[in-house]
C-alpha cells in the first residue's frame, strides 16, 4: 500500500498544510531528461554537464554544446531547469580540462576551479549555454560548482548576467556555506551540493565505502551548515535548494524542508518517494524535527529523533 501510494504521486510537491516545496530530478544528458519527465517532477535541479564529456579528449565546441543543452531544455520546456557548469576534476575528471597529476584530486583544480586554469572554457560553455536557451526559448539558471570564495561568485555572476542567464552557485565547500549571505549579494539562488558539503566537513572522502558513516548527510555538523545557508537564503529572500543524495532520502528531505530549503532535487527514481513522503507531512512537523535534529550529536540520534517527528 505504501508503495503504491508514492508510485502514484503526481505533483505538485508542497507539505500536508500546503507550503509549497518543488520537487526537481537530477539529470545527466537529453535522454535521462526525457525519462526523468515522466516522473511527476517539476522540472531540473541539478544538470551535470561535465558527465556528458567524460569519454572525450578534446573541449567539445559551442554548438556542439549547445545541442546537448537545448535537449535537456527542450525535455522540460517551460519548467525550471539549473544547469551546473563543468564540475571537472577530483571523481569526474575530463581529459580535456582537469590537471592529471594532482596529490589531492579532490582539493585541486575541480569545479570553477578550472576556468582559471583553462582560459575561456567557462565563456565557451556559457555561450552554449545561451545559445540553447534562445533556441529553445527558455530560461535556465547556470550554476557554478565548488565555490569557495564571495570573489569566484562574484565573477562567475558577472559572466553569467552578461548572457542574460541567472547565476546562482552550489554550496559544497564549508567557507561557502559559512559565507552564504555573502554569496547571495552577487548570484539569485544557491544550491546545497550535500555529497561534497559531506565530504568537505567531515574531511572524509565521499568515494570510501569505509567511511560511509562520516560521510552520512544526516551528520549534524553538515546538517547545521545546510541550516545556515537556507537561513541565508531566507533574510535575502533567495531560494535555496539541496541537489545532493540528502534530497533523496524521504525523511531528511522533510528536514531539509524544515531547515527552510525550498526545493529538493534527486534522482528521477527517488522523486515520488520523495514527493509523497513530504506531502504526508505538516510545514510545523517539518521545522520540529529540524530543530531537533540541530541539537543532536551524530546522524543516528538525527534520524531516530526526525523519525519520532515526522512518522
Ligand atoms: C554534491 O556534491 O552533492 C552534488 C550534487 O554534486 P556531485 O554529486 O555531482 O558532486
Ligand atoms: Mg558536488
Amino acid at each position: 500500500a505504501e508503495w503504491a501510494r508514492i508510485s502514484s504521486w503526481s505533483g505538485p510537491g508542497q507539505t500536508s498544510d500546503g507550503r509549497p516545496v518543488s520537487i526537481l530530478a537530477n539529470v545527466q544528458d537529453g535522454a535521462g531528461a526525457r525519462s526523468a519527465r515522466e516522473t511527476a517532477a517539476e522540472g531540473v535541479g541539478l544538470f551535470r554537464t561535465e558527465l556528458c564529456f567524460l569519454d572525450r579528449d578534446s573541449e567539445p565546441g559551442v554548438d556542439e554544446q549547445a545541442e546537448i543543452y537545448a535537449e535537456v531544455l527542450e525535455a522540460f520546456s517551460d519548467r525550471k531547469v539549473v544547469i551546473r557548469t563543468l564540475d571537472a576534476g577530483s571523481d569526474k575528471p575530463l581529459r580535456f580540462a582537469s590537471s592529471p597529476d594532482e596529490a589531492n584530486p579532490a582539493l585541486g583544480v575541480r569545479g570553477i576551479r578550472i576556468a582559471a586554469q583553462n582560459p575561456g572554457i567557462l565563456g565557451r560553455q556559457l555561450d552554449a549555454i545561451a545559445a540553447a536557451a534562445k533556441q529553445t526559448q527558455s530560461q535556465p539558471w547556470v550554476m557554478a560548482p565548488m565555490i569557495a570564495t564571495a570573489a569566484e561568485a562574484e565573477s562567475f555572476a558577472a559572466e553569467v548576467r552578461a548572457r542574460g542567464l541567472t547565476p546562482g552557485v552550489m554550496i559544497e565547500v564549508p567557507a561557502a556555506a559559512l559565507l552564504a549571505d555573502r554569496l547571495l549579494r552577487h548570484v539569485d539562488f544557491l544550491s546545497i551540493g550535500t555529497n561534497d558539503l559531506a565530504q568537505y566537513t567531515m574531511a572524509a572522502d565521499r568515494m570510501s565505502s569505509e567511511l560511509a558513516a562520516l560521510t552520512d548527510p544526516w551528520q549534524p555538523a553538515v546538517l547545521d551548515l545546510v541550516a545556515r545557508t537556507a537561513a541565508a537564503g531566507l533574510a535575502a529572500g533567495k531560494p535555496v535548494g539541496v541537489c545532493g543524495e540528502a534530497a533523496a532520502d524521504p525523511l531528511l528531505a522533510c528536514v531539509l524542508v524544515g531547515l527552510g530549503v525550498t526545493s529538493l532535487s534527486c534522482a528521477g527514481a527517488a522523486v515520488s518517494g520523495v514527493g509523497a513522503k513530504v506531502g504526508t507531512v505538516s510545514e510545523e512537523q517539518c521545522r520540529r524535527a529540524a530543530e531537533e535534529v540541530l541539537t543532536t550529536s551524530d546522524p543516528v540520534e538525527a534520524r531516530n529523533v526526525a523519525a519520532r517527528v515526522l512518522g
